[in-house]
This record gives structure tokens, sequence and C-alpha cells, in this order.
């Protein structure tokens, strides 16, 4: 170790999770999807597919998924909403059962993703490759990592999920290999329960997951960060019960949607929404719409403006000129949006349901001027 000189320290410092191989994490993620896969191909050939398997599968993939998406993603790391104790032991149960460490660790590699994201520091920093960013950095023991969790005060104080940081073993093992086995036995068949219910779905649970890492970092478009490497992807949203929309999540990673148009496949996002209907989950957190739009505007305009500045004069007078009107518009409904949950706050009157009209017209003015604008920009003829 000693005799491998500076360089290799100074490598090791430059760039974060090239430490020792982790064997236990590349064996588990090396097996798991063979026996998930092939064992379950081979076993189901030889003993016949029955209708409980399929259907074991999609309801520990949805209880499984959605602790992950809703609860490991959505709650704890990001506090988009209030959860009841209720639905939080939900998450910490089925979600060990995803196989994907404890709450704890998962939330603050996570909160360190966002801080440092596309830098030495993100844990799947995807400048290090798509798979690099999918799996292989689980492949190797962080030796820089913080395992005194000092970024996540907030879940150290929850005692649910120290609890399920000290169990969360145990529960994967009883939980999810041991509880598909069960339900399995009680059709008669507890391998296949265990290989459909277990394998076939922890392999399942860990690539989609690893899809928001990799492929929504890498394919779509950077609607509201044109600076950053997350994408929006409505292709790796329905992969991922709704985290595609990835750019979205990392300019608001406080909003507790990810998709947040009614017709984006998002079904975190309605579960939580469920939830809050019946009591479950409060003060669900959403940007303002002017905030959104602005960071999309702002994006957008950041893509082109080399062409904005080699543009013929008169032209960028007219880019220019519709870029500012569409400012002014976003600054009447971002005052418009304030009045209205003053308003609302007061809840004399139902005066803010015509203001927030109001606020929402502006917000759809301002894309049309900035979009045009762009148009506008796209169809000149380019001068040499
Ligand atoms: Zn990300
Ligand atoms: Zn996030």
């Amino acid at each position: 170790m000693h005799t491998t000189g500076s360089n290799r320290r100074l490598q090791r410092r430059c760039s974060i999770n090239s430490g020792k191989k982790d064997w236990v994490n590349i064996g588990f993620l090396t097996l798991t999807p063979i026996i998930g896969v092939v064992g379950t191909a081979l076993y189901t050939w030889q003993h016949g597919l029955h209708l409980w398997m399929p259907l074991l599968l999609i309801g520990m993939y949805l209880a499984v998924g959605m602790s992950i998406c809703a609860g490991y993603h959505r709650f704890f790391s990001h506090k988009t909403y209030e959860a009841s104790p209720v639905v939080q032991v939900f998450f910490a149960l089925f979600g060990a059962m995803a196989a994907q460490n404890s709450i704890l660790w998962w939330s603050s590699s996570h909160r360190v993703h966002h801080k440092y994201v596309d830098h030495d520091w993100d844990p799947y920093n995807i400048k290090r490759g798509f798979w690099w960013a999918h799996m292989f950095w689980v492949f190797y023991r962080n030796e820089e990592r913080d395992d005194t969790f000092a970024n996540s005060p907030d879940l150290k104080a929850n005692p649910i999920v120290m609890w399920q940081h000290r169990w969360h073993k145990v529960i994967l093992i009883l939980g999810g290999l041991g509880l598909p086995t069960l339900i399995g036995a009680a059709f008669g068949d507890p391998i296949g329960g265990l290989l459909w219910g277990g394998f076939l779905r922890i392999a399942i649970i860990h690539h989609t997951t690893f899809f928001v890492n990799s492929l929504a970092h890498f394919v779509g478009k950077p609607l509201y960060n044109a600076e950053v490497s997350a994408r929006d992807n409505w292709m790796v949203a329905v992969l991922t019960l709704g985290e595609g929309y990835h750019s979205f999540h990392h300019r608001f990673p406080a909003d507790f949607r990810n998709g947040i148009y009614w017709y984006q496949w998002d079904p975190a996002k309605w579960l939580i929404r469920s939830l809050r209907a019946i009591g479950l989950a409060t003060e669900l957190r959403q940007t303002a719409p002017p905030q959104v739009e602005q960071a999309r505007m702002s994006a957008a305009i950041r893509l082109v403006e080399n062409r904005i500045a080699e543009a013929p004069s008169t032209l960028a007078v007219d880019v220019r000129t519709r870029i500012n009107t569409a400012v002014q518009h976003l600054e009447d409904a971002f005052a418009l949006w304030r009045q209205h949950v003053e308003e609302r706050a007061e809840g004399v009157s139902k005066a803010w349901k015509e203001t927030r009209r109001r606020s929402r017209i502006h917000v759809r003015e301002s894309r049309r001027e900035w979009k045009n604008a762009l148009r506008m920009l796209a169809t000149a003829p380019q001068i040499a």
C-alpha cells in the first residue's frame, strides 16, 4: 500500500468510490438477476405457470417499489410531504425488502448525489460512465463516505428509521424472501413463490431503481436546468414508477411530484395524493407554477444563448423583446400567485380562485412568448 506512491493516493482522493471491491454486493447483484430471471424461467418451464405467480410479482413490485419511490426517495430523502407513522412503518418494512440497504444509508447517499451531482463526490456520478452510475458504483466500498450520516440529522432523530437501520437485513430475509415463500406455500409451491415474489422481483426493482441514476441522467431533455445531467423522459418514468422526470426533480427536489402535469406518468405522485385523501399524508409540497415556468424558460434560453448572440441584429432585437415580454408576464404571474396564497390563507372569500386563474393565464402567455422567440430563432436563416 505504502509503495504504491502518492499517485495512487492522489487518484483515490480525486475519484471517490475507487476503494476496494465489495464482494458481497458484487455477488448479490450478479446472482439475483441470474436466479431471478434464468432460474424463474427454467423452474416455471418445468413446474408450470399459475396466475398467482405474476400476481405475486406485481403485488410485491408495487408495495416494495412504491416504498422506494414514495418512501425512501420522496418522503425520507427529500421530506416532500408529511407521512403518518403507519405509512412510515410500511415504507420501512417494504423498502428494506428491496435489498437497497437501509433508509438512513440510501437517503444519506442520495442527498450527497443531489448536492454534488455530476462531480466527484456524487456517488453515482454519470460523468464516470453509464454503467458506473447504473450499478458499478455499488461494487466498490466507498472509503470516503461518512458513516456518521452527518447530512441526515432529521433521519437519525426518527426512531422508525433507526430501528429499520438496525434490522433491515433481517427484514430483507424474513420479508423479502420469506414472505413470498410463505405465499407460494399457501398455493402448494414455496419455491415458485420465492422465485417470482423474491428473486425476480428484487432483480426488477434493482434495475428500475438503477435506471433513475443511469438512464434519467443520460436520455431525455434537460428541461428545467441545462447545467446538470438530469433529464426528463417519459419512457424512463414508465420504467421507474414516475421517477423519469428527473430534470424537474433535480431542479425542485422538495416537490412531491416528479411529473407535474396531470398526464405525466407518476404513480408515486398518485399514491401520495391518495394517502392524503384518506388522511395518512399532509403538507404535500408543490412548486408554484410561475417558478416552474421560470426554470423552464431559463433552461431553454440558456441552450440557445450563443445563437441569439450570433443572430442578425434585427432578429436578435425581436427575440429579446419577446423574451422580455415573457419575463414581464412571469412577474405578473408571481405577484398574482402570492396574492392568491394570501387570499386563500385569509379564507374570507373564494376570490383566490380567480386570482390563481389569472396567474395561470400569465404563465401560459409567458410560455407562448418565449416559445415564439425560440421558434423565430430556429426558423431564421443562418448567417455564415
Ligand atoms: Zn439524479
Ligand atoms: Zn432525489
